[in-house]
């Protein structure tokens, strides 16, 4: 065959799919940036969309964090930093883990990297063999099960029940755990409910871990600033299991630097040396410049994060109150983060005279062309009796949404 055949020719989506791996072509579009990206298109086409499906702080970095960026680019940081991070950076992250979760690592124990996301595949990508079990805790974040997938692992989803807020149970974990089993993978609070795990609960879960030495955990904390009670707390501080909790966390939530690129892992230092040789490989690193303003967050006031989190619990009291107001719409109560997650399944196999409901990805194209409000498929977060609500955005947009979504749901019959 001609060398270079394949890119001189048109290719269809079925050549493409052909040609391409079986790492990219079982994969998963994300589902939260799919639902995103439509609701841009809608409203470039003059829709009056309102978005709550991208799980993304409404809020403009604080002035003294953008103020360091800009300082960086003065300061003549423009070079390749060291391939986990700057040492102050990883310093200050220390800090702030022995400070605020009894986490006592030190910087040859982090590695920074492009969003918590890349942390996450790192920590898979080095720990998992073809076939390897993760357990996570449903409903889970859309990325989880394509990372540990693209690692070559399996997932092993363990739900947990919306009357029980979606917390799974110690029991649970210990049941799904096989000789296969590598680790156990959770957000709290929780990416797509909201739900924070308490210390009691969290003990619990470390006893199980502390039976199967072969088990590691990976705790994502990156909404960790965002809680609405003063106790969380960080599993890797049970003495038990320390040597073998992974933490995940990063600056995109609480210091609202979604497009900073900047997360974090912490945990034994022979993982950070793995995730710093595959990172070598693959990025050398983060931005240095976004370096420099993640320092400043990190070390600096927490005031603007305490502000943003005050607004999104008076946010979550509002849509939560709306929603308990919708006929057929069951609720529990979000701790954390800036989610709502409600069943919706009272309106599956209803229809509108037109569109006919079926399942949680019918109810959200139906809501986005009827109610022009963007949400995404509990389907995508392996619960697909439930709808996820963002409610990073403003109160006016919320209480306006949350009507639209009433008016709409109320013509399904
Ligand atoms: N974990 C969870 C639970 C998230 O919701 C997100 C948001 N995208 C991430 C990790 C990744 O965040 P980032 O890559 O922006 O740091
Ligand atoms: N975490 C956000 C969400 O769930 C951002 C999008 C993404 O990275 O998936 O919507």
């Amino acid at each position: 065959m001609r060398k270079g055949f394949y890119f001189n020719i048109k290719m269809s989506k079925e050549q493409a799919t052909l040609h391409l791996s079986e790492r990219v072509n079982q994969m998963a579009i994300s589902q939260t940036i799919a639902m995103a990206q439509k609701a841009r298109e809608l409203t470039a086409q003059g829709k009056p969309i309102i978005k709550l499906s991208l799980g993304e702080p409404d809020f403009q970095t604080p002035d003294h964090i953008k103020a360091a960026a800009k300082q960086a680019i003065d300061d003549g940081h423009t070079f390749y930093t060291a391939v986990p991070g700057n040492l102050d950076l990883r310093e200050a992250i220390a800090n702030k883990l022995k400070r605020d979760n009894d986490l006592h690592w030190e910087a040859k124990n982090i590695v920074v990297s492009t969003g918590a996301k890349q942390s996450l595949a790192n920590v898979f990508m080095a720990l998992l063999n073809p076939g390897d079990e993760v357990v996570i805790l449903a409903p889970y974040w859309v990325s989880y099960s394509e990372i540990v997938k693209l690692a070559e692992g399996t997932a092993v989803l363990v739900t947990g029940d919306i009357v029980n807020d979606f917390k799974v149970t110690p029991e649970q974990i210990e049941a799904a755990i096989t000789p296969r089993t590598k680790a156990i993978l959770y957000s709290s609070p929780s990416n797509p409910t909201g739900t924070v795990y308490s210390r009691t609960e969290l003990e619990a879960f470390a006893e199980v871990v502390a039976r199967h030495e072969h088990v590691f955990v990976v705790a994502d904390e990156i909404y960790e600033y965002i809680t609405f009670e003063d106790d969380y707390f960080s599993i890797g501080a049970v003495d038990a299991i320390r040597d073998r909790v992974i933490t995940i966390n990063g600056f995109s939530k609480g210091f609202a630097m979604t497009g900073w690129r900047v997360g974090y892992m912490a945990g034994p230092e022979w993982m950070a040396k793995a995730c710093d040789k595959i990172q070598g490989q693959i990025t050398s690193g983060t931005c240095s410049i976004a370096q420099k303003a993640a320092y400043t967050a990190i070390s600096g006031d927490l005031t603007p994060t305490f502000e943003m989190k005050k607004a999104y619990q008076r946010r979550r009291d509002l849509v939560l109150g709306l929603c308990k107001e919708i006929e057929g719409v069951k609720t529990y109560m979000p701790q954390g983060a800036f989610y709502l997650f409600p069943d919706v399944s009272h309106y599956y196999g209803k229809s509108d005279g037109t569109q006919s409901i079926q399942d949680s990805d019918d109810l959200c194209l139906y809501l986005l062309s009827d109610a022009h409000v963007a949400l995404v498929p509990g389907s995508a977060f392996g619960a697909p009796e439930c709808i996820r609500i963002s409610y990073a955005a403003s109160d006016e947009e919320l209480t306006e949404a949350m009507k639209r979504i009433k008016n709409s749901l109320a013509k399904l019959k």
